[in-house]
């Protein structure tokens, strides 16, 4: 398998990217390579072997790719945590602030048990804004949170310091 220094470098950075003075940091060449997709599923199936997860919950969209993955190793569910407006269900929102503006995440909470204890699993960490919202919601459907998994964590931002105050452990694989 590949080092954590080689899956750093199937990382593209695109500048100025949603705007000016951003650098964003683009995991499709890391998922169209085939090692880099396996190395990186593996890792994360390695970080969350002995965390007793029931199910593993994806952020929209590329929370899916890798949650789905880590689902499928853990032999355990996939539950989706959906933009605004897409579940065919009556559902439970969370709002939350972006750097310029808001967003909202949602879920079907049937899904959820009270014996369940949720993964999250998201493709990248910035101020923990979103992942924190998902956090929220599966815990208002009665799951049991603790740990949030994350392909990239972006440390300057302090989401895992943010998710540490809500009791969440971080696990990133490249810095
Ligand atoms: P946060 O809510 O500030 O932690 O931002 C994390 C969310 O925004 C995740 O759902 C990421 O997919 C997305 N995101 C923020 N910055 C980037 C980036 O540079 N590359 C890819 N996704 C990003």
């Amino acid at each position: 398998g590949l080092s954590r220094d080689e899956l750093k470098q199937l990382v593209r950075t695109v500048p100025d990217f949603p705007s000016s003075g951003i650098q964003f940091r683009d995991i499709t060449t890391l998922l169209a390579h085939g090692e880099g997709l396996s190395a990186s599923v593996d890792m994360l199936a390695g970080m969350a072997a002995d965390l007793g997860a029931t199910k593993v919950a994806g952020i929209e969209a590329r929370g899916f790719i890798f949650g789905t993955a880590l689902a499928l190793r853990l032999g355990v569910g996939f539950v989706p945590i959906r933009k605004a407006g897409k579940l065919p269900v009556e559902c439970i929102g969370e709002d939350y602030a972006l750097e310029y503006g808001e967003a909202r995440v949602e879920l079907d909470p049937s899904i959820i048990g009270s014996d369940d204890k949720v993964l999250v699993v998201d493709d990248l960490l910035a101020t923990g804004g979103t992942a924190l919202a998902a956090v929220r919601l599966l815990r208002r459907a009665g799951a049991e949170v603790s740990h949030a998994l994350f392909v990239i964590d972006l440390p300057e931002l302090g989401g895992a310091g943010a998710l540490a105050e809500e009791g969440i452990t971080t696990h990133a694989l490249i810095d």
